[in-house]
Order: structure tokens, then C-alpha cells, then sequence
């Protein structure tokens, strides 16, 4: 189903984007079939656990400054606002910025809204939030309860934008609405896009939109013998930088599942040229991405000549790390886009890969460009591999990597991290997306990697000394025994 960009409303990606939260087989059959009709998901006869739209919808508004989330929901949504405030402080004290608290409030429906309606206690509160916090804009994200009683937050949104008189936006990341709570990103870019992107008064081609999550800027030492600026968005920018989006020169992403949507968006309302390839986590990508984006900013001289110099400036350090992790066994676990720029990275440094298992698959992006592929990248330049399809299904991962054993577990994920380290296999958490970038990024990577598996004694003891929760009956049955048989 095609986007307008222009409603309030976002199709859910499992219409949209074909998306699916079930597979297991390999990696090259699931690039056909989503190129084709005939890839279905797999529902799962027993679930244990998952994050919703509404969490992700509400972190990424968090970050943005001077703004304020309200979330019309029971209190018990509001369970994560903690977790949400603690990145929003952090990532301000890496900034050097002034640190302050999130701006998060929540409705607290009870009961008794559930029947009468929340419409009052939502103006009610969108005042106070305004009262409190003076914000440049606000945000309102739903929840199940709120979208189950059918509040019409549009609505309510309208009036209190008329009496506050800034940006207010309603967001509809329901949890219930999809499987795939990456739906929250896109409803949270969708209200940036609808109340606080304006038509771009001059245009600065040498910048950068780089949608991304909160990890330290490696794109400036990237596209600075470009001449390009990159500007990192959402989380930590001002509501009034985000007006400005439209003027950029290109947008690129860290992580195209997380910015399909947006990126798209840009490109359809303002012309903001979107760069399709995937993004430059290992030599190809690199490679390619570069030259995508030299080829839209005119910079084809430089490019090739920064890729050429680049790569010969880590030649020696990558080949002292292939031979130092020849023969050793990785697997990923992570989130679709970025998952698939570290299997591209672990493999470039020397590493056999040994399978990866992704939260959800998108057959394709919002864009529609099948350029834009990221597993037939990996395929198609480091091979065929086992692959599955799991959103955070822990009894599933653990007996998945109980029978691979591999040498090394690269997590993106901290729920998934300690089941690695329970059972004594080194696990690195991918805290800073962005460490891997570009061609040093290999080498940062590899080192990194190094002094983890130097010294195991977390893992070694964290097996011997924690039990682990499930029985041997269960962790000995097939890893995907409970996903349902395609017909
Ligand atoms: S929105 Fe729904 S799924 Fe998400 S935290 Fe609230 S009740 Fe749970």
C-alpha cells in the first residue's frame, strides 16, 4: 500500500512494508520471496514477550528538545519512562549539553476514563504539560486502552492547539495495531513530518539529514573530505532544527528500518533527495553509499578518490585482523537494517558468520527501490547464510545459539544480550551504533571485538554461577518448533 505522506494516519508495516515477524530458513530464499508474492509470515503457537509501537513511538519523541511527550494511557504505559529519561540524559552528557529531564507525562487513564472517555483529562493535561514545561511542542502518543475505547485524540489535539497555540501532534502507535513495533518509529516521524517540518526557505546542499538512534558522531570524519555537514536527527536536536530538515542537501540513515518512513517523507513533501543504497557498514556498502551520495551532491571525483585513500589507509590493520579472526564463528542478533550491516562488518574483518536472527524482516522499504535491500546486499556480496525471524522470543533465541555455539554473539538488544553470557559465550552488546562506520569503523570494530574476547571471565562465570530459568526437555527441542508450518 502506497504512502501520501500527507494524513495523519500510517498504514501499519505489516500492510505497508509486507513485514513479518516469523521465518526461518536462508537468507538468499527470504530476498526472493520478498521480492515476490509468495512470502508469508510464520505465527508463533506460543509468545513469551515483545516491546510495542507506543515504546518506541514515545522514546524517539522523548529526545527531541524542548518538546514534551504526553502519553494518553493507563500509568502502566508509562512503565518505561524511566529507561526513556536515563538515554535522554545520557545522551545529553555525552553532548556536553545542559542535562534536564525528559518531558514525559502521562494521562493516567483509569477505569473509569475507559467508560466515560479521556478527552477532558487529556486537554486537562495537555494544559498542565504546558504549564510546566512551556514546550515547543507537544506530542501525544495512544495506547491500547486509548485506541480501544476509540478517543478521538485528533480531536482533542485540534482544540489545545487552538488555545495553546504551538505544534501539537497526535500519534497513533497503539500497541495492539501492529506486530511490528516499528510502526511506532514511522507514526513518530509521521507528526514530525505533519506539525513541525516547514517548506524550506533557503536550501544548504552540504548538509546532511542523518536519521539515526544516539550514537557518537562518526559520519563528520566520513563525509568531511566531501565537504559534507552531517546534522544527526531526531533524538537531542531542537524542535526548531527539525523545521529546518527540508533544507538539507540529502538525508541518509544509520539504520534504513528505523527511517524508511521518514526519509521517504522528506524526499515526497520536500525533494530532500534520500540516498537509497544501504548504509556504509562494511567495504561494499561503503563503497556504494559513498558513490550515492557523491552522484546526488555532485562530489564523484571526491568520492572516489576518499574511498581509494580510505581503503588503503586500513589495509594493513584489516589484514592483521582477518588473520586474527580467521576461522572464529559470529552470529548476529538485532534489528533488521543495522543486523545486516554486522554481518557485512564481522565478515569484512575475518570472521566466518554463522547465521543471524533478525526482530522483523521488511520485504521492501518505503521508497520502493529494491537498491535499497539490505540482506540481498549480504547475500549477494558475502553469500548465503542460515537466517530466522524473531521479535525478542527468548526461549527461541537461547536454543538457537545453545545448538550454533558460535565463537562470538553480536547483540544489538540488551534483553537478548544476557542469554548469550548465560551460556558462557562472549556477547557484545552494540551499544554505539555507530562505532562500525565506514572504513575505520572496521578497524575500531575489530579492536573492539579483540579486547572483548581477551578476556571471557564475564561469561565463564556468569554459566557457571546462573542457572538458567528454562529445563533441559526445553532448551534440547528444535529452535523454531513452535512457529507454524507454512502451508
Ligand atoms: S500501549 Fe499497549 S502494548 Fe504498549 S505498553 Fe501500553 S498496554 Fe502495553
Amino acid at each position: 500500500m502506497a504512502n501520501n505522506f500527507n494524513t495523519p494516519g500510517v498504514e501499519i508495516r505489516e500492510r505497508r512494508l509486507g513485514s513479518i515477524t516469523g521465518y526461518c530458513g536462508k537468507a538468499e530464499e527470504l530476498v526472493e520471496r520478498s521480492r515476490g508474492c509468495s512470502l508469508r509470515n510464520r505465527e508463533r503457537k506460543f509468545t513469551q514477550c515483545g516491546t510495542c509501537s507506543s515504546f518506541c513511538a514515545t522514546l524517539q519523541l522523548s529526545l527531541i528538545q524542548e518538546a514534551a511527550v504526553v502519553n494518553h494511557a493507563p500509568v502502566g504505559c508509562a512503565g518505561d519512562f524511566s529507561m526513556f529519561n536515563l538515554y535522554n540524559r545520557y545522551g545529553q552528557t555525552k553532548r556536553k549539553m545542559n542535562v534536564s529531564n525528559a518531558r514525559l507525562v502521562s494521562t493516567n487513564l483509569t477505569e473509569h476514563d475507559t467508560i466515560f472517555g479521556g478527552k477532558e483529562k487529556l486537554l486537562e493535561t495537555l494544559r498542565e504539560t504546558y504549564r510546566r514545561f512551556h514546550p515547543k511542542a507537544i506530542f501525544v502518543t495512544a495506547s491500547c486502552a486509548s485506541g480501544i475505547i476509540g478517543e478521538d485524540i485528533e480531536e482533542a489535539v485540534n482544540e489545545a492547539e487552538a488555545e495553546l497555540g504551538i505544534p501539537i501532534a497526535s500519534v497513533g502507535c497503539e500497541g495492539f495495531r501492529s506486530q511490528i513495533w516499528a510502526t511506532g518509529w514511522d507514526v513518530a516521524f509521521n507528526a514530525i513530518l505533519q506539525k513541525i517540518v516547514k517548506p524550506a526557505r533557503q536550501k544548504h546542499p552540504e548538509r546532511i539529514n542523518v536519521i539515526t538512534f544516539i550514537g557518537d558522531d562518526y559520519f563528520s570524519e566520513l563525509l568531511k573530505p566531501l565537504g559534507l555537514v552531517p546534522d544527526l536527527i531526531v533524538p537531542f536536536v531542537s524542535v526548531d532544527d527539525l523545521s529546518r530538515l527540508s533544507e538539507a542537501g540529502a538525508t541518509v540513515q544509520m539504520c534504513s528500518t528505523l527511517g524508511t518512513y521518514f526519509a521517504a517523507g522528506l524526499e515526497k513533501l520536500h525533494g530532500v533527495p534520500e540516498i537509497k543504497s544501504p548504509p556504509p557498514y562494511g567495504l561494499a556498502a561503503t563503497d556504494n553509499w559513498l558513490r550515492d551520495i557523491s552522484h546526488v551532491l555532485g562530489k564523484e571525483k571526491e568520492a572516489e578518490e576518499l574511498i581509494r585513500s580510505e581503503r588503503a589507509a586500513i589495509a594493513t590493520e584489516l589484514e592483521s585482523l582477518r588473520g586474527k579472526f580467521k576461522g572464529l564463528k559470529a552470529f548476529v542478533a538485532a534489528g533488521p537494517a543495522h543486523g545486516h550491516s554486522f554481518m557485512s562488518v564481522l565478515q569484512d574483518i575475518g570472521f566466518d558468520l554463522t547465521g543471524g536472527v533478525m526482530l522483523h524482516h521488511d520485504s521492501k522499504l518505503d521508497h520502493g527501490n529494491m537498491k535499497g535491500d539490505t540482506l540481498g546486499h549480504v547475500v549477494k556480496h558475502y553469500g548465503n547464510t542460515d537466517y530466522g525471524v524473531c521479535n525478542k522470543q527468548s526461549f527461541e533465541f537461547i536454543r538457537l545459539i545453545r545448538k550454533l555455539k558460535p565463537d562470538i554473539l553480536v547483540i544489538r538488544h540488551p534483553s537478548l544480550v544476557v542469554w548469550g553470557a548465560k551460556l558462557g559465550i562472549p556477547t557484545l552488546f552494540v551499544d554505539d551504533e555507530h562505532l562500525a562506520l565506514g572504513y575505520r569503523g572496521l578497524i575500531r570494530y575489530g579492536q573492539k571485538i579483540t579486547s572483548w574476547l581477551l578476556n571471557p571471565s564475564i561469561e565463564k562465570n556468569l554459566a557457571k554461577f546462573s542457572p538458567l530459568p528454562y529445563t533441559d526437555w526445553w532448551l534440547e527441542q528444535e529452535p523454531y518448533a513452535f512457529l507454524e508450518v507454512e502451508q
